[in-house]
């Protein structure tokens, strides 16, 4: 049996009808950059969230650039964010000017320790990123508290998290600015690159949209040097039809994860499980699990690729261990946590049209390497 790590083309098939029309709208229409289509997704996405304002970009890592930059962070200026995460979420903070400071993560969810964030506030220190990863929410009742008591920004990276919610509240609607990635093997993708902001700040908004037209809300009046950032019209069109169903996505996702749960869980001293903190909070867009040692992991892994299981592994090395980073002399005990996870990691198929018999292949394959 074959075990592919997504399925995009099964998702396709359930709304090809609709996707293809929505596609030939479009083109029909010519309205290929900006038009109707783009803003009918910004104020679905802004209404489904219940957010004020929702201003659709290129990707994921320009709605955190173009966050950073309408918050007015820069040169001299430090932001705090987590050692696991995809590094678009550290080399924005880099390319406004700023300098990122690594913080270790916390052992079950592998999202920012929030214990360990207030001893790397500095008086340059502007906002913090937490990353909501594989769709499970970081601690934002802490992380709130803390933004408040330092008067820091806080821009919430929700590209792995569409719609997760944290004691009830959806992770997005805690901070200053949200940010999404529509890449298509996110839990809510595009048929190409696409990204977007939340906030309830219009201001904000404005200055978002403001700096990814460049600098100009009006033509020709270009009131800063921006970028050229924009969702084009038939991504737009292709969200439009998907977004009504990423609920049941991800249902699907938490259901997935779960059974996995269920049948690796007798085996808890060999594989260590995700943690489920708050009954559908996660919606397992990356179902990660860490093994004994990096052997281990790297035996197993080889072992189901060759029996037709594709895996992968989120993240190989924590963010500030990167060469990208090493102009900052970090060394791995400085995040203990981090390098232990990301040398033993694993992550599973997942997608919501996982089949059960999908799973038991996967896990009784695991087993037995264990
Ligand atoms: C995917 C991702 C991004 C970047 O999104 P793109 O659309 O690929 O630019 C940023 N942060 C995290 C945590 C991601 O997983």
């Amino acid at each position: 049996m074959k075990v592919p790590f997504v399925n995009l083309g099964m998702q396709y098939d359930s709304l090809r009808g609709p996707i293809n029309e929505a596609v030939q709208n479009v083109i029909d229409e010519t309205a290929f950059i900006g038009g109707k289509f783009v803003s009918k997704f910004e104020n679905e996405f802004a209404e489904e969230y219940g957010a004020k304002r929702c201003v659709s970009v290129a990707n994921g890592t320009d709605a955190i650039y173009l966050s950073l930059r309408a918050l007015g962070i820069g040169a001299g200026d430090e932001v705090i964010t987590t050692s696991i995460s995809w590094i678009a979420t550290s080399e924005v903070i880099s390319q406004t000017g700023a300098q990122p400071v690594f913080v270790d993560v916390e052992p079950d969810g592998l999202t920012i320790d929030v214990e360990k964030i207030e001893e790397k506030i500095t008086p340059k220190t502007k906002a913090i990123i937490p990353v909501h990863l594989y769709g499970a929410p970081a601690d934002m009742s802490r992380i709130v508290q803390i933004c408040g008591k330092h008067n820091l920004y806080l821009i919430e990276d929700c590209a792995q998290a569409h719609f997760s919610t944290y004691h009830g509240q959806k992770v997005g609607t805690f901070g200053d600015i949200a940010t999404f990635s529509f890449y298509p093997g996110k839990n809510l993708g595009a048929y190409g690159d696409g990204g977007a902001i939340i906030t309830d700040d219009e201001d904000l908004a404005d200055k978002v949209r403001m700096i990814a037209q460049h600098g100009s809300l009006v033509k020709h009046h270009h009131l800063v040097e921006g970028v050229n950032s924009r969702l084009d019209g038939i991504q737009a069109a292709i969200l439009s039809v998907k977004l009504p169903h990423i609920h049941d996505w991800n249902r699907k996702r938490f259901e997935a994860g779960t059974y996995y749960i269920q049948q690796l869980r007798e085996h808890g001293d060999k594989v260590k499980l995700p943690v489920i903190k708050d009954a559908h909070g996660h919606i397992f867009h990356v179902f990660c699990i860490r093994l004994e040692s990096e052997s281990v992991r790297d035996r197993i892994a080889h072992a189901l690729s060759e029996a037709g299981i594709q895996n992968g592994i989120h993240y190989p090395t924590p963010l500030p261990l990167l060469k990208a980073y090493d102009r900052l002399g970090h060394v791995p005990e400085d995040f203990p946590v981090a390098y232990d996870a990301c040398s033993r990691m694993l992550s599973l198929p997942m997608f919501p049209e996982i089949t059960r018999e999908q799973q038991d292949y996967v896990c009784q394959t695991l087993l037995g390497l264990l």
